[in-house]
């Protein structure tokens, strides 16, 4: 689906992503793991948009291609953005908008889409999540399990092509945990292409494809999960490993 060559990015002299090459594949699921500071936010940041990188060549399979060795136009960066869903570590959630709201504002607001017809897709997205019941509440009014999942279905209502999730269950407490990752599995069981930022070493070697290992802006190990985490290759997946099981 992405194909990325070369990807950098540097915030003042700290270099946090150092020419990364990835291939993001139709239908899979790639999880990033590594230490805190390894520049996996960052990636992800870049791949929708958030952040503008300072090298590296996105390619689409529909044909998009940007290189960012030159700086991309507003409408590139449009395009890129509804490429990829976000879901957030801390919900990043409109307090005084209700859950059925956070998930109409981008098709509605930003989309132009029609307002009936979102309406109707978000009680269907809310509903996938497990949350019709709740859909008239407040952020304030739900469990942090069940404001991410609103976060889940918000991600989901700009039909994008790919889903990104930074850390979604790291805010949460463990029982709510399970919720979260159920619904990101039962995605994966849809085919939906995902990349996820995960510390949960159980979850990612059931759902993904593919993982990668990064440490200090570097990829430095990349495969099947039962290689990259039952039997890694390298020194630093091993100790990060051993640290956090
Ligand atoms: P964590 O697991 O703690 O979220 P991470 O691997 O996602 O870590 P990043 O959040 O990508 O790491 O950050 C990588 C480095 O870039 C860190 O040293 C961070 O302080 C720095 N950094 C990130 N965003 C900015 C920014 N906007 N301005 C300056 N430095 C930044």
């Amino acid at each position: 689906l992405l194909s990325i060559k070369g990807l950098a990015k540097s915030f003042g002299d700290l270099e946090v992503l150092k020419n990364i090459d990835v291939e993001i594949e139709k239908g899979k699921v790639l999880s990033i793991m590594g230490p805190s500071g390894s520049g996996k936010t960052t990636m992800l940041r870049c791949l929708n948009g958030l952040e503008q990188p300072d090298k590296g060549i996105f390619t689409f399979d529909d044909g998009l291609t940007l290189n960012f060795e030159n700086k991309i136009n507003k409408q590139e960066a449009l395009k890129l953005r509804r490429k990829a869903g976000m879901v957030f570590q801390s919900y990043n959630l409109f307090p005084h908008k209700t859950a059925l709201e956070n998930v109409t504002e981008g098709p509605i607001i930003v989309q132009k889409r029609n307002k009936n017809e979102v309406n109707q897709m978000a009680e269907g997205l809310l509903e996938k999540v497990g949350l019709k019941d709740k859909m008239h509440l407040y952020p304030h009014q739900l469990s942090g399990g069940q404001q991410q999942r609103v976060g889940i279905a918000r991600a989901l209502a700009i039909e994008p092509d790919l889903m990104l999730f930074d850390e979604p269950t790291s805010a949460l407490d463990p029982e709510l945990i399970g919720e979260v990752l159920t619904v990101i599995r039962d995605l994966a069981k849809e085919n939906w292409t995902m990349a996820i930022v995960t510390h949960e070493v159980q979850f990612a070697s059931q759902v993904s494809d593919e993982v990668i290992f990064m440490d200090d802006g570097y990829i430095v190990e990349q495969g099947p999960p039962e290689e990259i985490l039952k039997a890694p290759k390298e020194k630093r997946t091993q100790q990060f490993l051993d640290r956090i099981l």
